[in-house]
């Protein structure tokens, strides 16, 4: 990937740190995005440190005229964008659906789905400047599935894969390849603020057949591979990383 320009959104935190640092190993220059400037911030200082390349550039996922500037200031600095990984994202109240708030509701699905719709619209125009490229949008295991207590996220994961295989019909002849990447719960701050109960923690464990969460560098493994050319014949599907959670 050497030459190559990643830009990875929710790059401050979890999976999207893990994702930036892969690709900043494999050579890439890694344009890290997120609304958290502390964690942004600090995903680059990892990557510098281990001597790789990366900018931070602060970006509110689910705003049109943000989404905008960073790609534009993609392009500006680097005059390309290979890879891009959306995957900023929250995991948002947890209630049943006819008690799920209205404002929970809009904010989480302009975040989670408007957010991923955002980042394509202004990432392919510029992937085809150069000939093309690879998009990667982080669903989940709820994008395959439901989830009582949690409409909105289940709603949002789903919409991200239809979306993804919609956007990769239409660009794939251009030699853009889209996918989603499905992973189940995974060790991270989402998942530590959201289930602070041990019981529950453990009985999500005992839920995937592999008896364990996941590791935020497990998903970035799948999300450089799928950008990678040992993927050249994939587009258009949602990969899960599950530890068999679906398969049951
Ligand atoms: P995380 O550790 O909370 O990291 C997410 C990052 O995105 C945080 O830095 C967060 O900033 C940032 N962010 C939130 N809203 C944003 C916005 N509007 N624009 C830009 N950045 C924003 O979460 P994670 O677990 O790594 O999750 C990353 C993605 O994987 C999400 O799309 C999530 O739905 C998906 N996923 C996670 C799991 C899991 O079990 N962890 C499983 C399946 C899918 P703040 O810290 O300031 O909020």
């Amino acid at each position: 990937m050497i030459g190559k320009v990643a830009l990875v959104t929710g790059a401050g935190s979890g999976i999207g740190r893990a994702t930036a640092i892969l690709f900043a190993r494999e050579g890439a220059n890694v344009v890290v995005s997120d609304v958290n400037e502390t964690g942004g911030k600090e995903t680059v200082e990892h990557i510098e440190a281990a001597g790789g390349q990366a900018t931070f550039v602060r970006a509110d996922v689910s705003k049109s005229a943000e989404v905008q500037a960073l790609i534009s200031s993609t392009a500006s600095a680097y005059g390309r964008l290979d890879y891009a990984c959306n995957n900023a994202g929250i995991g948002g109240a947890q209630k049943f659906t006819a008690d799920y708030m209205e404002a929970d509701w809009n904010q989480l699905i302009g975040i989670n789905l408007t957010g991923v719709w955002l980042c394509m619209k202004y990432e392919i125009p510029q992937m085809l400047k150069v000939g093309g490229g690879v998009i990667v949008n982080m669903s989940s295991i709820l994008g395959w599935v439901g989830f009582a207590g949690a409409p909105a996220y289940v709603a949002a994961k789903h919409g991200v894969v239809g979306l993804t295989k919609t956007a990769a019909l239409e660009y794939s002849a251009q030699n853009i390849r889209i996918t989603a990447v499905c992973p189940a719960f995974i060790q991270t701050p989402m998942v530590e603020k959201a289930i602070a109960d041990p019981a529950v923690l453990q009985m999500l464990v005992g839920m995937h057949p592999i008896k364990r969460m996941g590791k935020p560098e497990e998903v970035a493994e799948l999300v450089v591979w799928l950008c990678s050319n040992k993927a050249s014949f994939i587009t258009g599907n949602a990969v899960l990383v599950d530890g068999g959670y679906v398969a049951q």
